[in-house]
């Protein structure tokens, strides 16, 4: 008989556990045992004992700490990293004409710097599912989805690229300037090889791709219709922007005639495999065609206020059955670039607006950060919970030190407190954060390469 592989089990006990769970089931004192990058067992107490011949086991134990599931980033453009702290005074529009002529000199070295820094930076933070939206490709930068792909596999958490395009430049009544956009007939051959080259539909897949015209302000009705339905035929998702400011709103009536829900609509971009970033300014009735549709939403709570766009209203969209993630955004318009900030800010802001405290709690919080992104990327069957079956994409984060030791309740201490250290993040069951450093690259040098990367593009920029 052939020798079986000794499973790779690790125990992690003496924590507090959020499971998020369909009940949210929350234990203050449990373990998590994990064998061979799956989740095999999650409960209050101490682990059960071991099989006999179940192989070397880790332990950890984890006094003083929360598990959560690993955090899902939804929305975000990794080469931003290199023109952060621009526009700080803009809306999106004016905000947009600002950097489309610098954005339009971008190049592969600059993409992958850009996206080894952000997803470092997001890792760091508890992130271990991110995606990606790029749209920008100018003529002869170099392979720049392949650079951003190679980042997501040196920093070793789960990617969803998604092949984003522009092809409605200013001569059509878009917003980018003409030398900014693709033709149409480029961008969808771009995304129909990138699906067939990368995507990954696998069981515990480390990449995903996804077609992602970028807004109904730069992208043709032809291109919106044509990739949805290219990305229905190669079976991928679809992303894009929607409903973002007034003015983005202002537009479409002017020149479709109607609002951006009703063009979605028209053009084939509502339904489950759909993800649209920020959904601000929804009717009742956009609610209603979202949740009947069960298009989902990456809920970008910093990028909306930085840009005066507004506050989307989340406690409504969920209690409708939409599926809503949380998202960075760019760090053109979010400079923190992790996480933790959109979900203490989810729940901050949706205080502000007319459901007061009866807005988002902080499990609902952490369930944006989690679950609900899980499923905005539709991958929740394998992750964005804790229970058996499920991938060990796992975060410790440490509540015993000074930012934290004196909030009673662990999943208020983690949205409500400053960011908390991080002892241990898994992805796969494999460790990417330790004692909160990244193992898989070195901080310093992805810091300064990003820093040289956006001396040159500053240099290119006219
Ligand atoms: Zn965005």
């Amino acid at each position: 008989m052939a020798d079986q592989p000794t499973p790779r089990r690790l125990v992690i006990e003496n924590c507090a556990v959020a499971t998020v769970d369909a009940g949210n089931t929350r234990h203050e004192r449990g373990h998590l045992v994990i064998s061979d990058g799956v989740i095999e067992a999650v409960g209050a107490g101490p682990a059960p004992a071991p099989a006999r011949g179940t192989g070397e086991v880790r332990r950890v134990d984890a006094e003083g700490h929360l598990a959560t599931p690993g955090l899902v980033n939804t929305h975000h453009h990794f080469y931003q990293w290199l023109t952060r702290g621009m526009a700080t005074d803009h809306n999106l529009f004016d905000w947009l004409v600002a950097l489309y002529p610098v954005w339009a000199r971008i190049d592969e070295p600059m993409v992958g710097a850009a996206a080894r820094a952000s997803l470092a930076m997001m890792a760091r933070g508890g992130v271990t599912t991110a995606s990606d939206h790029h749209y920008i490709f100018p003529r002869g930068s170099g392979d720049l989805l392949g650079a951003t792909i190679a980042a997501g596999r040196e920093v070793g958490i789960r990617l969803t690229a998604t092949r984003g395009s522009m092809d409605r430049g200013e001569s059509d009544g878009g917003l980018p300037p003409d030398f900014a956009v693709e033709s149409t007939e480029e961008a969808l051959r771009a995304t129909e090889e990138a699906v067939d080259t990368h995507h990954d539909p696998s069981f515990g897949s480390m990449l995903h791709i996804a077609a992602a015209p970028c807004s109904p302000f730069s992208v043709s009705t032809d291109l919106m219709r044509e990739a949805a339905a290219l990305a229905r035929r190669k079976g991928v998702r679809l992303h894009t922007h929607g409903s973002e400011t007034v003015e983005e709103e202002k537009y479409c009536h002017e020149l479709f005639g109607m609002g951006p829900t009703e063009y979605f609509e028209t053009t084939g971009w509502l339904g489950e495999d759909v993800w649209m970033a920020h959904c601000v300014h929804m009717t009742d009735a956009d609610v209603a065609a979202f949740a009947r549709t069960g298009t989902g939403v990456a809920h970008c709570p910093s990028s909306n206020a930085r840009l005066a766009a507004g506050i989307a209203r989340v406690p409504d969209l969920l209690r409708a059955g939409v599926p809503v993630g949380l998202g960075v955004d760019g760090t053109a318009s979010n400079e923190a670039g992790e996480l933790h900030t959109e979900l203490r800010n989810a729940l901050l802001v949706s205080r502000l607006g007319p459901h007061r405290e009866k807005a988002l709690g902080v499990d609902d919080a952490l369930r944006l950060a989690t679950m609900g992104g899980a499923r905005v990327l539709g991958r929740d069957r394998e992750i964005g919970s804790l229970e058996p079956g499920k991938l060990a994409d796992v975060v410790l984060w440490r509540l015993d030190g000074l930012g934290h030791s004196t909030i009673v309740d662990p999943v208020a201490a983690l949205v409500l407190g400053p960011p908390a250290p991080i002892s241990l993040a898994l992805v796969g069951g494999e460790p990417v954060v330790e004692d909160g450093r990244l193992l898989t690259v070195d901080e310093e040098a992805v810091a300064r390469e990003a820093r040289t990367q956006a001396r040159r593009l500053a240099d290119a920029a006219p």
